[in-house]
Order: C-alpha cells, then structure tokens, then sequence
C-alpha cells in the first residue's frame, strides 16, 4: 500500500495575501507516484480515504517545501566570513575558496555534504551557481535532491587567473551543458565585469533555443554599478550605456527565463526593461542585510515599486553572501527588515509564497509544485507548532509568524526547525 493519510494543521499559501488554514487537515498521497490525492479539511475527506495507514502530525504544522532561488553551493564556507563589503568579500574569500573546486574530489565530497544539509532545511529546489569548474555543475545536478535549474559561473574577464576561463572554454560548456540538461541547465554569466559580453550574447542564443534558464546578479551595490559602467562604456558598443541593465539588454541574456539577483539600485528606466522582458528579480535579504546581521550591507530591495512596474519576483538566500542555508531565515529577514523601515505589507504570508508558489511559477513548474492540491507533487514540511499558537482558529500570518520568529535570536537555530522533509511523497 502506498498511498497515506496525513493528519495536521496545514498551511496553503495562494497568493501574497491568501494562505488557506486547514486547523483539522488531512492530506492524502502517494509514496509511489508522489502525488497528492486529497488537501483539506479531514471532516470533508471522501470515505474511500479513510482506511488508509494514518501519519499522525496533529501537533504540527506542515508546509509546502521551499525554494531557494539564487545561491552558491561552492559558498557554504564563507556564509560567515567577514563581509565588509560586496566586492571585497568577493575578492577575500569567496574567490579563493571557489578556486579550490578544481580538485573534482574535494568538490565532489562538498557536493554530497551540502545538498543533503539543504534538503534538511526544507529547500527542495531553486536556482544554483557552481564553480566555473564543469565538474561542480556536474556534481551539484548528481547530488541536488529537487527541482533544481543549475549553472557554472562564466568568467572570462577581469576574474582572479585562477579563475580565468578562455572564451573557446566557455563556449563549450554552454553548447555541452545546454544540450544535456535543457531546462536544468541556466546559462550563469557571474556578473557583467567578469564575462564577455560576446559571451554572454552567444551563451543567450544557445540558451534560448535550448529553453535553458540564465542567472546573473544584478545592480547589487552602487560601487558595483559604477565599476559595470566604467567597464562597460570602454568596450566598442556600449559606449552609450545609460545603465547595468541596458548592459545585459545589448548582451540578450534578459527574458522571461532570466533570474536577476538582487536588483536594490533599479532606476525607473531599468524596472520598465526588466518588466517589457519579464526578467525576474531574486531578492536575497539576509544577504543584503546591514553587517551586523552578517550581510554584506548592500541595501533594501524594494519589493513595491517591481511589483508595481510588475515585475515578477521571489527570495533567495544568496549562500554564501548570506549567512544561513534556511529560507526561514530568508523570510524572517524579509519582513523584520521591511519592518525597521516601516514598509508596510512584508508580511509573512507573502514571504512564504514568494518561497513556494511563486518560486515554482517562476522555475515553470508550478502546474505540479509550489503549493498543495490535487494531482500536485507531495514536497512538503513537518515543523513544530510553538505553544502560542495552540489550539485552532488562528491565521496563517499568526502561525507563521510563531513559528519564524522563534528562532530569531539564534538564527543557526532554523537549520533545526524541519523536522522532516517530504519530496515526492517520500522523506528525505
Ligand atoms: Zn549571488
């Protein structure tokens, strides 16, 4: 027999205002096929359902699994180095480190270690940089237990020699990595300074007609936009580039399956592009929060006016810039800094659909992932229900908010929050 009943409070984001409660829920699955059958209240759960072996998690609360959509796996160990800055930060430690993934098995044994802790947070999926190196994609996809689209950083300019590729390199890694994995593959061109623009205009070619993703950073700190700029207007054809973003419009690489990290300093002019392309932004808050909280300091997003321009966009963790692998913590980071500055409608209903549907709409899986229903994957999340929030009738925004906020003070504290991880209808 392989389909189960589960009993327990379960939470249903919908949209950045909607989360449907079900205090008394039920949801029926397959461990074979790993879909869902039934979600709902358990009083409504048809009869043919109620013979079957019950899981028994009336106690907690589950959660659709998360998506992280912009993070380094070659970064888990700089998460908490030093960041004084975006640029220094990089050229410290993170570039060195990455370096040493030239050795296939150091990289290889990092591989199996990072990607089952990730699926112990609750993050089944997202968007991932590799190395340069072809064997760290290779080993990312081998190990990723998910719904992962992942790329190898290209550098062929202005990167530290060891971290040099030539052109011809990188060409054959596109055409290779392209053609194999399709729409698991995104053409990932580290940030404008660090690769060619002939680069990124053929890797936009090849990706687009292979229906690949394209990730890159974008517009993070305003001293990486004047050193883009100041590159940029040297180099025959830009010379007239108002803006980063027109850098990578020339370049091609913007569309409806582009993932633009960070995007903080957009000007209006820059937000009407990325809307006419339907680029998305990755807003990675704990990376971009103030020192103190171990970001790098670069700034708020703000997630108002994109909406407005109707820009599409979700959350990232952006590991290593930030600090902790938990998209709890991401969330928690994205209300309570949007909190300080008196921003209202950061709430934490949104910030778990920005983590779940809206992540899967935007890896264009969203007809089987991202929330719960019906003919839907089972990927979802077992966590504790703190004492606040016993007994029913509370809403999704007061349950969440208990269950985030709890370990705020010790933020190492979220990569124990999951309890389990289902995938497929199967625990990881
Ligand atoms: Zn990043």
């Amino acid at each position: 027999m392989s389909k189960f009943l589960v009993k327990a409070r379960i939470l249903n984001p919908i949209s950045d205002r909607k989360c449907c409660v079900y205090d008394d829920g039920a949801m029926v699955f397959s461990e074979k096929k790993g879909e869902i059958y039934y979600c709902g209240k358990f009083k409504e759960l048809p009869k043919k359902y109620h013979s079957l072996t019950c899981i028994d998690y009336s106690d907690r609360v589950i959660v659709p699994a998360l998506y992280d959509l912009h993070f380094h796996w070659v970064q888990d160990d700089v998460r908490l180095m030093p960041k004084a800055s975006l640029l220094s930060w990089l050229s410290q430690y993170t570039w060195p480190h990455e370096a040493k993934f030239k050795n296939k098995k150091f990289s290889r044994m990092k591989a199996q270690k990072f990607f089952k802790r990730l699926a112990g947070v609750g993050t089944i999926g997202g968007a991932v940089f590799s190395s340069l190196h072809e064997h760290s994609l290779e080993h990312a996809i081998e190990f990723a237990c998910g719904d992962y689209v992942v790329g190898n950083v290209l550098m062929t300019m202005n990167s530290p020699k060891e971290l040099t590729q030539t052109q011809k390199n990188a060409k054959t890694l596109i055409d290779k990595f392209s053609k194999k994995y399709q729409s698991s593959y995104a053409l990932t061109p580290r940030f404008a300074p660090t690769t060619h623009p002939e680069i990124m205009a053929y890797g936009a070619k090849v990706a687009k007609k292979n229906k690949c993703f394209i990730q890159s950073h974008l517009c993070e700190t305003q001293n990486e936009i004047e050193y883009v700029l100041g590159l940029y207007r040297k180099i025959p054809g830009f010379e007239k580039v108002k803006s980063y973003v027109e850098v990578y419009e020339k370049c091609q690489i913007l569309g409806k399956k582009t993932l633009m990290g960070h995007g903080i300093y957009l000007s209006k002019d820059e937000r009407k592009i990325l809307s006419k392309t339907k680029t998305k932004i990755i807003h990675c808050p704990t990376s971009n929060a103030p020192v103190k909280e171990r970001g790098l300091g670069s700034g708020l997003f703000n997630f108002k006016s994109c909406e407005r321009d109707g820009i599409d966009w979700a959350l990232g963790s952006d590991i290593g810039g930030g600090p902790f692998l938990s998209m709890f913590d991401v969330m928690r980071s994205f209300v309570m800094q949007n909190e300080k500055a008196e921003i209202s409608g950061a709430t934490y209903t949104k910030a778990l659909y920005r983590t779940t549907l809206k992540s899967a709409e935007i890896l264009e899986i969203s007809r089987t992932s991202g929330n719960f229903a019906a003919k839907k994957f089972a990927n979802f999340l077992v966590l504790k229900a703190p004492k606040s929030i016993g007994g029913t009738g509370h809403s999704a925004e007061k349950i969440l908010s208990a269950i985030i906020k709890k370990c705020a003070k010790k933020r190492s504290a979220y990569d124990s929050l999951v309890e389990h991880t289902y995938y497929r209808g199967n625990k990881l």
